[in-house]
């Protein structure tokens, strides 16, 4: 969390209250949290700023690379760069449960070499597997 702020400082951003209690709620989750979580975890807090307000810091946070936005099932998803726990997603297209799967480093070696070839600044990646989780699978009988 203090590394992250000093981040923001040191591209000269300020620390507002929703912008610290954004990150606070992202730092304190585990996985992907969606705009309408991050929007009812703000109320908790007794913070209420609008949608636009919210993804314009949510947009801010993803530039910075402090964040990574993942679409899932159509919906923007988000959740810190973190790269003591990088990890990729196994969404259930059913029940919509999301799980942690961690690859071994072959992605992330690609990664490297990807930004060899095209110079591109890359500040991060996302990836999901769809399909079905074992409970509805096994609730499908497939
Ligand atoms: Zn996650
Ligand atoms: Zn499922
Ligand atoms: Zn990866």
């Amino acid at each position: 969390m203090d590394t992250i702020l000093e981040l923001i400082k040191q591209s000269g951003g300020r620390l507002t209250k929703t912008r610290q209690a954004i990150i606070r709620l992202l730092t304190g989750s585990e996985c992907l949290l969606s705009g309408a979580d991050i929007l009812a975890g703000l109320k908790k807090l007794k913070l209420s700023p609008d949608r636009t307000t919210i993804f314009r810091e949510l947009n801010y946070l993803t530039k910075l690379g402090i964040v990574v936005k993942s679409s899932i099932n159509g919906k923007d998803c988000y959740e810190i760069q973190d790269e003591h726990d990088h990890h990729h997603h196994l969404i259930c297209l059913n029940c919509k449960d999301i799980q942690k799967v961690e690859l071994n480093s072959h992605l992330e070696s690609q990664e490297r070499q990807i930004k060899k070839q095209t110079n591109f600044r890359i500040t991060g990646h996302a990836l999901e597997f769809y399909g079905y989780c074992i409970k509805c699978k096994a609730a499908s009988g497939k």
